[in-house]
């Protein structure tokens, strides 16, 4: 597949206020398969903007897409892209081995999806602000006022890259980074540092997470799963990077054998091959083994 065009479930808000949702994007080339292969010690939200802003050709009206913007997208259409630059890239199969997480069983499952099945939740309101009132037990106090009513945004690619390496060392510290970034206004405060929502009650805190996973766009990466070695049920929080760069690398040995075959056969440069996403090196290697297999058997 050269190009594929998808839909993002959320979308790009230009600063006119226009949502931007169609997407045009290439396949990753040989070159790119590699560079992430070598390249896999980053933090994976960076990674993620290098894949996106290589192979998202167009979104909307704007073309060419700059960084800023990939990284800027909410965190649903960036899985979502990188879903289908995997698809556009390796195809929609998806082939896994999990192990059961039950203690007495811990046997290793395999899984097997296409990439179409994955459920992808539109939001409807797309923001970018949104509003919320808090319930009358959870109101924000401040200098002996209490504040019900608060603006946020959703999380993107940039919050995600500041809260993840916060995540290991301290996680309530990170949530409430995350939180200072989301939350725009409580009443007639701003929301600047982490100090701001020092007060806010974990009753507050709760129900601004159920708003907020309630208006985002869901790309829904938990499977339900059947132990066939135990026959109970387990839900996998199915790790898409993880799974995406760990892809790359356990395929890149593939991919220069790949090259040394074309490039003996066809004698085309290595810089040529590289340009070539995975499909057409595989078309080409598939025209030659049929041409092998006629003159073997004209002999
Ligand atoms: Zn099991």
């Amino acid at each position: 597949m050269e190009k594929m065009t998808c839909n993002l479930p959320g979308g790009w808000i230009d600063p006119a206020g226009v949502v931007h949702r169609e997407v045009l994007l290439s396949p990753l080339t040989g070159r790119e398969e590699a560079l992430l292969a070598e390249n896999h010690k980053g933090e994976y939200a960076s990674l993620v903007t290098t894949v996106l802003s290589r192979c998202v050709r167009q979104i909307g009206e704007i073309r060419p897409v700059p960084e800023s913007l990939t990284e800027n997208l909410l965190i649903a259409d960036r899985d979502y892209l990188l879903l289908k630059i995997r698809e556009a890239t390796f195809g929609s199969q998806v082939q896994a081995t999990v192990p059961c997480p039950w203690p007495d069983c811990g046997e290793k499952t395999d899984i097997d999806f296409l990439i179409d099945d994955i459920p992808v939740t539109s939001s409807e309101e797309k923001g970018p602000i949104y509003n919320l009132v808090l319930s009358p037990g959870a109101a924000f106090t401040q200098n002996g006022e209490k504040h019900r009513e608060l603006t946020f945004r959703l999380p993107t690619g940039v919050d995600q890259s500041k809260v993840v390496p916060m995540l290991a060392q301290n996680e309530a510290r990170a949530l409430g980074e995350l939180l200072t970034r989301c939350l725009q206004t409580i009443g007639s405060l701003n929301i600047e540092t982490i100090e701001d929502i020092e007060e806010l009650s974990p009753l507050a805190r709760l129900e601004i997470e159920r708003e907020m996973s309630k208006v985002a766009p869901k790309v829904e990466l938990n499977m339900d799963i059947n132990c066939p070695e135990c026959a109970r049920l387990f839900t996998l929080p199915f790790d898409l990077q993880d799974f995406f760069f760990g892809e790359m690398r356990t395929s890149r040995d593939l991919l220069y054998r790949e090259v040394h075959y074309l490039a003996y056969h066809y004698h085309w440069s290595e810089q040529e091959i590289m340009e070539m996403p995975k499909e057409r090196r595989r078309h080409y290697i598939d025209i030659l083994a049929d041409e092998i297999e006629r003159l073997n058997s004209a002999v």
